[in-house]
């Protein structure tokens, strides 16, 4: 049922619009577009005015023949840098990837193009299969750790169930659960001194945060991982720094765990401090919260089902980075964030097969059509 010409056209017209987070105002109107094409009534709110940026939450209520709840489908709109100017290039072997320059945009632009696909199924004139009620929610600026879907309404909603095609992974895999991450900012404030005439007279903020630095396990601590992404600090080769800042991140499947090593690693950021005698400033901020949605739930019964309609292998699994869906599921709607066979995303090496695109829309298709 799906076009497959018809989607991978869709598809290049997508990637060809230029989407950086905050800047999704073509790729806002271009959807809405398309939506209304199908008789759909789009609705955008006003997170653009909120998060400084150019396009809203974009969202549409499409009716059903049968009497089940709907389900929700979701993609975000932007795409990572470098998002302006991209090209789609179809190779011979059903690949397509930019033209080199950029990114590709399959993230998730993947998902956009396969959601309105499956939509342009059902609108059809002709289609005669009755399908439940679907809500659909496009989303910008989630690239920057979801700051559109964080401003949307959720008493919108009437959905108790999403999917969120935002994986990148064999189109079969989705993903029922995922970390909090906690990033952390520790600024030393030391005292600056004449490196060569009164070393003495200073207070060393890089040699405090190196201290401390040491003392912190990175990578796989227990359950979580801890990393020290960046230290910068101090002026000039012969003063003694009067400042450094490190900042990190924390990542666990349990919450209460990544609150848990904050504390230990705050605690020795102060000790050390201490010690240098500096002062620390120590800031944290939650980017996303873990969630676990059950397997045996019915959205993921219902994927299972799907994927067996379109002869996929469905797989269950486990995703390291967050999602609109951490924010599905903490307003109580249960979400899978589910894969459209993106590769290498956040790169300019990132590709989809045309297949993985047409079997993407085939199983949202399915997901609508499913009378479970
Ligand atoms: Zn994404």
């Amino acid at each position: 049922m799906i076009n497959i010409e018809r989607l991978i056209k869709s598809f290049i017209e997508l990637v060809s619009i230029d989407n950086p987070s905050y800047g999704e105002r073509a790729m806002c109107d271009f959807i809405a577009d398309r939506l209304r094409c199908l008789g759909i009534t789009p609705f955008e709110d006003d997170t653009a005015s909120k998060i400084g940026g150019a396009a809203g939450n974009l969202y549409a209520y499409v009716e059903g023949d049968l009497d089940l709840p709907p389900i929700l489908l979701s993609a975000h709109m932007d795409t990572v840098e470098l998002s302006c100017g991209k090209q789609a290039v179809v190779h011979d072997d059903g690949r397509i990837t930019s033209d080199g320059k950029t990114t590709l945009g399959a993230d998730d632009l993947s998902g956009v193009a396969a959601i309105l696909e499956a939509l342009t199924v059902i609108k059809s004139p002709g289609f005669n299969i009755k399908h439940r009620p679907v809500e659909v929610l496009f989303d910008p600026a989630e690239e920057t750790y979801c700051e559109g879907i964080k401003h949307f309404d959720f008493s919108m909603i009437k959905s108790k169930e999403a999917y969120v095609f935002d994986l990148s992974e064999s189109v079969g895999y989705a993903a029922n659960e995922a970390p909090s991450i906690i990033s952390f900012k520790a600024e030393f404030t030391g005292r600056a001194a004449h490196a060569g005439f009164a070393p003495e007279e200073g207070i060393h903020a890089i040699k405090a945060a190196a201290a401390a630095i040491n003392q912190i396990n990175c990578g796989h601590v227990g359950n979580t991982t801890v990393n020290i992404g960046t230290i910068t600090g101090g002026s000039a080769d012969n003063i003694v720094p009067e400042r450094c800042t490190v900042t990190g991140e924390v990542r666990s499947f349990n919450s209460d765990d990544a609150k848990m090593r904050l504390c230990e690693i705050e605690a020795i950021f102060r000790s050390v401090a201490a010690d240098f005698s500096c002062k620390l400033d120590f800031t944290s901020k939650t980017l996303c919260d873990a969630y676990y949605v059950d397997p045996e739930h019915p959205v993921a019964q219902r994927f299972y089902k799907a994927c067996d309609d379109i002869g996929v292998k469905a797989t269950i699994c486990r995703t390291y980075g967050g999602s609109d869906n951490n924010h599905f599921v903490h307003h109580g709607i249960n979400g899978l964030v589910v894969a459209t066979g993106m590769r290498g995303c956040h790169s300019s090496r990132e590709y989809i097969n045309s297949d993985d695109l047409a079997l993407t829309s085939e199983l949202i298709l399915s997901l609508i059509l499913s009378e479970v």
